[in-house]
């Protein structure tokens, strides 16, 4: 933590340097002596200090000054820095305007010029205000502060970004926190720079409003640029199956180079709670599974670029080149393709509008602790709403699971089922779907369908997770990559028809156990044709495909 400030401020050049000489001889070691020699030059550095999240001990100011007296500027100071001591120094004759003062501005203390000698007439006040002010202080957060909204769609998702990135921080969300004194000093310190939000505050002072998640990446150390232009290996996507094999190719000394557009982890990373992983009798969040897997991969030397998305791909003889959203180009050698499933939209009129706000697709689990207290509406009857519904069941007042059939049992789990059933607060609607949303800028209520009498009732509601299936996205791979028609990829056996090789397979082998239409690009997990879609399927994929590049590159070098 930055040493607390000790911050004096007075017109007269001579008693400035005299005051901020007695204070730094007594308190140099614990604390920042800070001087200014007009009250705007004060209140401006007292702003920066605040935005920094310094904390300032006590405001020592001179009461007779040009533009605004002590008093004034204590008053001002004291909406930026509520917690600080104030004290004014005053001449003799200024005695009784200064104490009639004392009231308005909440000053703690006065002090006669001169004060000579300190050690009588200065220390042992100082010491006192001290003593009090330390008694009360709490250490203020030194990491990333955000400051934003809850119903913003931007906070939401550079929250969401933070969080699955393992990059700690503090929330801070402007509208509540209103009532807070320091949070509105903080606001007031940052002026019009506080209308643009979300706003990131860093350690270092460095702010950025509204930023691209490029830019917050860039400046929380996290790489998005390749350091060189050709790897033996690249993966797309860095969910399990991506992480199982930059972990299995690094370690068996493949260059190896993992892209992932949103966050390491994938869908796993957006579980609250992975149950049926082998190895963790009680359970693991899927983003401890994702922070564990990262450490491995980068221990063995994988470079990870995140957040950055792979745009194209072609091949030019044994190469294989990725273009990436930002316009660069990597080679390799090997190419796996594991970009896993996205989350389905629901096709609901106004649902688009509250992405963020108030509605969320998938995970959203970031968002548990602000619904304390609140009525949570969950859509899907799978595995993953089931996770959800007992994640949000620890926060919320009540947790609703809108399920289209007429029970969880073909869809759900028989474990997830046991645990949603003695649950108490959490209701399964079953033959219930979303058929209507309310809210302009935030969600304020749903209309819920009961499919078995047609009849539409309506909920007030501020929270909609939606959890409602996943499809790929690989349109980006055009003609080269063969997929079935809901654009899985295809691989190995699944490419012989009638036992005939794709036309545009060149070599005299058949494709490889998950080796697509083109020698030496490999697909594993959720994206692969006829994959079980579960954490553990993707990893072992991701573990096998190894052995199978290794022997596609012993016969190309
Ligand atoms: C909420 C939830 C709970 C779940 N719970 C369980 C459970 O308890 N047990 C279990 O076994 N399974 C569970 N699953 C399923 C499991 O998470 C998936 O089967 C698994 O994550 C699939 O791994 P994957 O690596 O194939 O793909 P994904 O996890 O989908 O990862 C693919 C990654 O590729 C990235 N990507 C996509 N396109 C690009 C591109 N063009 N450029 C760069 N990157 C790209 C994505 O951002 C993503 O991070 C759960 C899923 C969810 C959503």
């Amino acid at each position: 933590m930055p040493k607390p400030v000790l911050f004096t401020v007075d017109d007269d050049p001579e008693v400035l340097r005299a005051v901020e000489r007695d204070l730094r001889s007594r308190y140099a070691d614990r604390y920042r002596v800070m001087r200014a020699n007009s009250a705007s030059a004060a209140l401006s550095t007292l702003r920066e200090l605040k935005a920094r999240n310094n904390p300032v001990a006590l405001l020592l100011a001179d009461q007779r000054m040009p533009q605004m007296d002590g008093v004034g500027f204590l008053l001002q100071a004291m909406e930026i820095h509520p917690d600080a001591k104030r004290a004014l120094l005053t001449a003799y004759a200024d005695t009784t305007a200064a104490i009639d003062a004392i009231n308005e501005a909440r000053i703690h203390y006065y002090l006669m010029k001169p004060w000579d000698p300190p050690e009588e007439k200065l220390y042992p006040v100082i010491d006192d205000l001290l003593g009090d002010w330390t008694s009360t202080f709490r250490a203020p957060y030194e990491g990333i502060r955000v400051l934003g909204t809850r119903w913003s769609n931007r906070s939401y998702e550079l929250r969401d970004f933070l969080a699955r990135n393992q990059i700690p921080y503090q929330w801070i969300d402007i509208e509540i926190a209103q009532s807070d004194p320091e949070v509105r000093g903080l606001v007031s310190s940052l002026g019009p720079e506080a209308e643009t939000l979300p706003l990131i505050l860093f350690p270092d002072g460095t702010r950025l409003a509204e930023p691209p998640l490029p830019a917050v990446a860039d400046k929380v150390g996290l790489r998005t640029h390749a350091q060189t232009n050709f790897y033996d290996l690249a993966i797309v996507g860095g969910g399990p199956a991506g992480l199982a094999a930059a972990v299995y190719g690094a370690s068996e000394g493949l260059r190896t180079v993992m892209i992932e557009r949103e966050a390491p982890g994938g869908q796993a990373g957006l579980s609250s709670r992975i149950e049926n992983y082998l190895g963790f009798p009680s359970g693991l969040s899927g983003s401890d599974l994702a922070r564990r897997a990262v450490a491995q991969a980068r221990r063995f030397g994988v470079e990870i670029l995140a957040p950055q998305r792979v745009v194209g791909i072609r091949v030019d003889g044994p190469y294989r080149f990725l273009k990436l959203a930002d316009g660069a180009e990597i080679s390799c050698n090997a190419l796996l393709l594991a970009m896993g499933v996205q989350w389905r939209t629901l096709d609901v009129p106004g649902i688009d509008r509250l992405q963020g706000a108030g509605v969320y697709y998938g995970g959203g689990t970031s968002e548990a602790i602000a619904c304390r207290g609140e009525t949570v509406y969950i859509i899907g009857g799978a595995n993953s709403a089931g996770q959800a519904a007992m994640h949000f069941s620890k926060y919320a007042e009540k947790v609703v699971m809108l399920v289209r059939g007429a029970s969880l049992a073909s869809t759900m789990s028989h474990y997830l089922i046991e645990q949603v059933e003695k649950t108490p607060n959490i209701e399964v609607w079953t033959k219930s779907s979303l058929s209507g949303v309310k809210g302009e800028t935030r969600l304020t209520g749903i209309a819920v369908r009961c499919e078995t009498d047609g009849t539409t009732k309506e909920f007030p509601a501020s929270s909609l997770f939606i959890f409602i299936g996943a499809e790929p996205r690989t349109e980006w791979l055009g003609d080269l990559i063969e997929r079935d028609n809901r654009g899985f990829i295809l691989s190995g056996p699944d490419l012989l028809r009638d036992g005939k090789r794709p036309a545009s397979w060149t070599l005299d082998r058949d494709p490889s156990l998950l080796e697509t239409n083109v020698p030496g690009v490999f697909v594993v997990g959720d994206v692969r044709h006829g994959s079980v879609k579960r954490v553990a399927s993707g990893v072992g994929e991701g573990a096998v495909v190894v052995q199978f590049m290794h022997q596609y590159l012993g016969k190309i070098q």
